[in-house]
C-alpha cells in the first residue's frame, strides 16, 4: 500500500446546521491537538445554547417531510452516502489519525465498521416491515408499525470519531427522525466531514445536524423539548448523569459507559494465539477502545508461560507516528490523558503490583513533544487494587493470577462493568459453560475483541450500558421507532348497536 496523504487542515472547525457549515454565536473555542508532534492543531468552536436550539429548530422543521419520505427513498440517500463513504475511507482515516493519534491501518478498520452500520441501514425498507393479523376478529384486521420519533441526539466519545457516531445517525435517519450529533471535542472533523457527505449524498437539509461543543451543548440538547431521544457513549459517570437527566426530562435515552474487559486464558489454550490476541486487544489504538483488553486473568499455572512472553511482545511493540504503516502503536489523545495513564502506573507500582514493562517516558525521535507512552504490564494484580478496579484507557494490561475456572468466572462477574470478555480455551464445553454465566454483554470465545457486526447490536451489561437497548442493529430501529397498532374494519362490516362488554374474538 502507498504511504497515505496526512490530515494537516488548519481552519477552524465549524458546525454544520440546517445544512450548511456554521459558526454560531458562541463565543468560546477549544483546542485540537496534534497528538504526535503535541502541537495544536485547529481549534473548534463550542456550540452556546442558541446554537443547540437553533440546530434543533432546522431538524424540527424538516423532520416532517423526511418522516414522511418512503423508506425506500431514504434508504436510496442511505445507499449514496455508503458509496461516498467507502470512496473517501483513507481521507477519513487520516483525519482520525491527525487528531486521535491512532495508527492509519486501525483507523481504516475503525471506517469500515461504520461503513458495515450504513450498508445495515440501506435495508431499512425490510427492517421497517410491520405485523400483520388478518381476522383477529370478523372483518377486522389489527397490524403493527414503526414510527419515527422526530428529531433525536447522539453524544460521542473521542475514541471511535467516525465509528460510534455511524452507531447512531445512519439507523436514526433510515427510520426517518431528524439527527443532531455532538461528536467529542478532542477530534471533531471526522463528523463535519461526513455531515458534507450526507449532503452530497441527497439528504435534505436540517436532517443531519452536527453541533460542536462540550457540556454545555449537552445539557442543551439533553433537557430540550424538541429532542425525543438521545443516544450517548462515553465513560460510566457521564453516562449514569445523562441517563438519569434525559429520563426526568421525558427522553428516551441510552448510554454506553465505561469498561474493564477481561480475558480469561485456560491452561488448554493455544498460548500463542492467546499471547497475540493479547497484545493486540491490550495494546492497539493505544488501550484506548471500550472494548481493549485491559485485564489477563490467567488460570492455573498458564501465568508461568504467559507473562514472559508478554514482557518481550510489550517491549517490542513499534510505537511511532500513526501514518507510518508499520507503526503498531501511536500517541495518546492528549496529554491530560497520558498524564492519568501514567499516574495510574505509579499508583499500581505503590499498591504492590509487579511492574513489569513500565512504558512511561517513552519518546519517539523525532516527535519528542508527541503524546506517547510505551506499554506497560503489570503482573499479579489483586481486585482490590485501583489498577484493577478502574478504567485506565490507556496502554496498561493488568495479569490476575487465579487457580481455576471458577474463580476466573466469579472475578469477571464480580467486577462492576460488563462491556466485553475473552475465553482462551480448546475445551468447547468450558466455553459453553463460561458464555451462558458470564455477566457481561458481549462474549468472544478465543476471539479477543468481541464487537457485534453491524445487525447484531452493541451493548454491556452493569456499569456500561444505562438503558434497556443496545446501539445499532435490530435494537437500534427500534430505539429509534415508536410502534403503533392499528385495527381496523370497514363500515359495511359494523355490526349494528354499542358494545359495553370487553370485545373479543367473534
Ligand atoms: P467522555 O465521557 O469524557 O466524553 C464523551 C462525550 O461526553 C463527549 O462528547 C464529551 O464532550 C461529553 N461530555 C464530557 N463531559 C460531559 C459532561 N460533564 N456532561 C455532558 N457531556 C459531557 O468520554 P471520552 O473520554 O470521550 O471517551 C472514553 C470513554 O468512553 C471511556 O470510558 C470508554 O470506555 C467509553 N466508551 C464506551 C463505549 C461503549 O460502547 N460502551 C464505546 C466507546 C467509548
Amino acid at each position: 500500500m502507498a504511504a497515505p496523504e496526512a490530515f494537516t487542515q488548519t481552519a477552524d472547525i465549524t458546525h454544520w446546521i440546517a445544512g450548511q457549515p456554521q459558526r454560531g454565536g458562541g463565543t468560546r473555542s477549544q483546542t485540537v491537538w496534534n497528538p504526535t508532534t503535541g502541537a495544536a492543531a485547529r481549534q473548534v468552536l463550542l456550540a452556546s445554547a442558541d446554537d443547540v436550539n437553533a440546530a434543533v429548530a432546522a431538524a424540527k422543521a424538516a423532520q416532517p417531510a423526511w418522516g414522511d419520505t418512503p423508506p425506500i427513498r431514504r434508504a436510496r440517500v442511505m445507499n449514496n452516502f455508503l458509496a461516498l463513504m467507502n470512496q473517501h475511507r483513507d481521507t477519513l482515516a487520516a483525519m482520525i489519525t491527525a487528531e486521535h493519534g491512532k495508527v492509519f491501518t486501525d483507523a481504516q478498520g475503525e471506517v469500515m465498521r461504520g461503513i458495515d452500520i450504513v450498508e445495515f441501514a440501506c435495508g431499512v425498507p425490510q427492517l421497517l416491515k410491520g405485523d400483520f393479523t388478518d381476522q383477529v376478529s370478523t372483518a377486522i384486521d389489527n397490524w403493527t408499525l414503526r414510527q419515527p420519533l422526530g428529531v433525536v441526539a447522539g453524544v460521542t466519545p473521542f475514541n471511535f470519531p467516525c465509528m460510534v457516531p455511524c452507531w447512531m445517525f445512519p439507523v436514526a435517519i433510515a427510520c426517518g427522525n431528524a439527527f443532531i450529533l455532538k461528536p467529542s471535542e478532542r477530534d471533531p472533523s471526522a463528523s463535519i466531514f461526513m455531515a458534507q457527505l450526507m449532503k452530497q449524498a441527497g439528504l435534505p437539509d436540517g436532517i443531519f445536524s452536527v453541533v460542536q461543543g462540550d457540556k454545555l451543548a449537552v445539557d442543551t440538547l439533553l433537557t430540550h423539548p424538541d429532542v425525543m431521544a438521545l443516544s450517548f457513549v462515553g465513560s460510566t459517570p457521564i453516562a449514569q448523569t445523562i441517563y438519569e437527566t434525559g429520563a426526568r426530562h421525558g427522553k428516551r435515552v441510552q448510554a454506553l459507559g465505561g469498561a474493564k474487559n477481561h480475558m480469561v486464558v485456560m491452561p488448554d489454550a493455544d498460548i500463542e494465539q492467546a499471547v497475540d490476541a493479547l497484545i493486540g486487544a491490550g495494546y492497539g489504538s493505544a488501550g484506548e477502545r471500550c472494548m481493549a483488553i485491559s485485564v489477563a486473568v490467567l488460570v492455573g499455572d498458564v501465568a508461568d508461560q504467559i507473562v514472559p512472553k508478554l514482557a518481550e511482545r510489550a517491549r517490542a511493540l513499534k510505537i511511532k507516528n500513526g501514518m507510518e504503516l508499520d507503526a503498531e502503536m501511536g500517541p495518546i489523545v492528549t496529554r491530560e490523558a497520558l498524564e492519568r495513564i501514567e499516574g495510574y502506573i505509579a499508583i499500581g507500582a505503590a499498591e504492590g503490583a509487579t511492574l513489569v514493562v513500565d512504558g512511561r517516558g517513552h519518546r519517539v525521535a523525532g516527535f519528542e513533544n508527541g503524546f506517547f507512552t510505551g506499554g506497560t504490564l503489570f503482573d499479579h494484580v489483586t481486585p482490590s487494587m485501583r489498577i484493577y478496579k478502574e478504567e485506565i484507557f490507556g496502554p496498561v494490561l493488568v495479569c490476575v493470577r487465579v487457580p481455576d475456572f471458577a474463580a476466573a468466572l466469579q472475578l469477571v462477574n464480580d467486577h462492576e462493568f460488563g462491556n466485553g470478555v475473552a475465553l482462551f480455551t480448546s475445551d468447547g464445553g468450558v466455553a459453553r459453560e463460561f458464555s451462558r454465566r458470564v455477566q457481561v454483554g458481549m462474549v468472544g470465545i478465543n476471539v479477543p475483541i468481541p464487537v457485534p457486526m453491524a445487525w447484531h447490536g452493541f451493548g454491556g451489561w452493569k456499569k456500561s450500558l444505562f438503558g434497556d437497548m443496545h446501539a445499532y442493529g435490530e435494537e437500534g430501529v427500534r430505539f429509534y421507532t415508536k410502534q403503533k397498532s392499528v385495527m381496523q374494519r370497514w363500515p359495511a362490516s359494523i355490526a349494528k348497536g354499542a358494545e359495553f362488554a370487553m370485545p373479543t374474538a367473534k
